[in-house]
């Protein structure tokens, strides 16, 4: 087996972007269903980890180096959470103060404050009330008929938010942002872009990542795809290069022909960040030689 300093030496990727959603040791209902997390523990050793052959750099640093194309002068990450969601603050920042690793949260516009529930949330929470995996199948255009079903099995939305607070408060954003936290958008409402037109894509973005900067009066700004940013093509990239710094996805370890477009891996896996982060450099190795290293946008 290879060691780190040699993978990332034949591969020349110094930088890596993992990123996650959440950190707890418990189960919340409206994601058991939809994707794994990792515990406290295993997220104290996946940063333990990454300290140990990376440096943690800032958005800010990140933005220089990507806008300037500056080289890097050591292996180095930045940590990266989708989604906005409450255990950022309760749990996650604590522990990256401790540690003192910089992070970036995307938020979408929508759910901030708990104000309405993305609609694969619903479709976890219906699959646990009905005992049914079948509504995990709704795609973003079906969310009204979530909503009937809910209704049906007399499911407020807004009790469970009440109750659960899943998303950021404005003021805990504020408090993140005084403690040095970094904030993007991440669209209005986290639909599938694939599935939009250019028009609505442009709409998402733009409008999310207005609300965000002109609400935190931040003087950067940033992008993370909802899903996946598969099949978003050149002509969205375009219409957004002036007006947006970096765009992120999350294929993995890879690169991307829109140079300001940065992939991340994500880390939220069976695997501890140390065996999950060498495959990534191993896959990215053989998808060199067979030429699928760059996802091109036509
Ligand atoms: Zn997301």
């Amino acid at each position: 087996m290879f060691s780190h300093k040699q993978l990332i030496r034949l591969s020349g990727k110094k930088l890596i972007l993992p990123f996650y959603h959440i950190v707890s040791n418990n189960n919340p209902t409206h994601i058991a269903n939809l994707y794994p997390h990792k515990s406290i523990s295993s997220f104290r050793k996946d940063l333990d980890y990454l300290l140990k052959h990376f440096e943690p750099i800032s958005l800010k640093e990140l933005i220089e180096i990507k806008k300037n194309n500056l080289p890097l002068q050591k292996n180095c990450f930045h940590l990266t959470f989708d989604d906005g969601l409450s255990e950022f603050y309760h749990i996650v920042a604590p522990i990256l103060v401790e540690k003192k690793i910089p992070a970036t949260v995307f938020l979408n516009s929508n759910f901030i404050d708990n104000k309405a529930l993305f609609f694969r949330y619903k479709a976890s929470i219906l699959a646990d009330e009905l005992t049914a995996d079948n509504v995990l199948d709704f795609s973003y255009h079906q969310e009204n008929e979530l909503d009937e079903l809910a209704k049906i099995f007399d499911i407020r939305w807004e009790d469970y938010l009440t109750a659960h607070q899943p998303y950021l408060t404005s003021v805990q954003i504020q408090e993140l942002i005084n403690q040095g936290f970094t904030f993007g958008a991440h669209s209005k409402n986290h639909p599938l872009y694939s599935e939009l037109t250019l028009e609505e894509q442009l709409e998402q973005t733009l409008s999310s990542i207005e609300l965000i900067t002109s609400q935190f009066k931040l003087d950067y700004n940033v992008f993370s795809f909802p899903f996946t940013d598969d099949k978003v093509k050149k002509s969205f990239f375009d219409a957004i290069a002036n007006k947006i710094d970096l765009t992120f996805g999350s294929a993995g370890l890879k690169e991307d022909s829109v140079k300001t477009n940065l992939q991340r891996i994500p880390m939220e896996t069976k695997f501890d960040a140390e065996v999950h982060i060498k495959i990534q450099y191993v896959a990215y190795l053989i998808k060199r030689v067979i030429g699928k290293w760059i996802i091109k946008r036509k």
